[in-house]
């Protein structure tokens, strides 16, 4: 069967002052796709470009880019590093997974460790985790009261609107897998010794607040999409899928902002005159 050319950026992008209901979008969608091998030249193809991409964003030293990645666990946040923004040159790509904070973390504000980590011009950040922790986790285990993490909404909005002001370009994917997706994904990883380490006994444990998790992820996502830094609910179950939509969704962004190489500062014709044709005639010489 042809594959149908489907605008991803528009179908999973949340508007802003809209409300998510997770139940209702399938995460077992494919968009145009019948399976991974249609699919696939579709991703190679983006991945490619998005390298290009990122080489120009190096070059022209002006803007940078913002990747936040969230999901349950397993629900593809290190498959999405490695698949899709593995293709990136590491110089000019930082990747920082966010963890339980330290004490020293814990005794800032919370976005202290993540302002640290946004990117510079010129620059890609992927945040594996990020300050939406501190209004998921956070609320779902009661780490701080209702009052405190219930005012962080506006304030991530005012924090993301600083950066955007400031010429970082940002966007945000929730990877969505459901409960049974998640629990064949952990059986996986029991089975694959190569995987084993994956595995926690707290993810099975986290199980249990699999609904809280999905509230907390709805009021964020829908307080938190906004234009300049908007969120999309990447259908997650087919690990292909989620690759093709953000890789997609990647590359349509970084075009729309019409990235120039900077000019040279050196005169060219100089350059050449002076050293390349003469090397090149020494060459002959020799
Ligand atoms: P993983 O991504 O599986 O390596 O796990 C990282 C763990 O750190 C997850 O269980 C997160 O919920 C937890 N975590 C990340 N950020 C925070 C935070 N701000 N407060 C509490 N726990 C957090
Ligand atoms: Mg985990």
């Amino acid at each position: 069967m042809k594959a149908v050319l489907v605008n991803y950026d528009k179908e999973f992008r949340v508007e802003e002052g809209s409300k998510v209901k997770l139940d209702e979008i399938d995460p077992e969608y494919r968009g145009g796709h019948e399976d991974k091998d249609s699919a696939q030249p579709e991703v190679d193809k983006y991945v490619e470009r998005l390298r290009q991409l990122q080489y120009l964003m190096y070059a022209e030293n002006k803007r940078s880019l913002l990747i936040v990645l969230q999901g349950m666990d397993a629900a593809g946040k290190d498959g999405v590093i490695s698949h899709v923004l593995g293709a990136m040159n590491p110089q000019g790509c930082c990747v920082y997974g966010f963890k339980t904070p330290s004490v020293e973390e814990l005794a800032h504000d919370y976005l202290w460790r993540v302002h640290q980590a946004t990117p510079r011009k010129g620059y890609v950040a992927v945040f594996n985790r990020s300050h939406y922790e501190d209004v998921l986790v956070v609320r779902v285990h009661k780490l701080v009261p209702k009052e405190v993490w219930s005012g962080r909404y506006d304030e991530i909005n005012a924090f993301e609107r600083e950066l955007s002001n400031e010429g970082t370009h940002i966007l945000k994917f929730y990877l969505h897998i459901d409960k049974d997706e998640q629990l064949a994904r952990f059986k996986d990883r029991l089975d694959d010794s190569v995987r084993n380490w994956k595995i926690s006994e707290s993810d099975y444990a986290e199980r249990e607040y699999w609904s809280q998790y999905q509230e907390a992820y709805e009021e964020a996502i829908s307080k938190c999409s906004t234009t300049y830094a908007p969120w999309y609910v990447i259908p997650a179950n087919r690990k292909w899928f989620r690759n093709l939509a953000v890789s997609q969704i990647l590359v349509n962004s970084l075009e729309s902002l019409n990235m120039k190489f900077p000019p040279p500062t050196a005169n060219l014709a100089e350059i050449r005159r002076k050293y390349s044709t003469d090397l090149r005639e020494e060459k002959k010489e020799n």
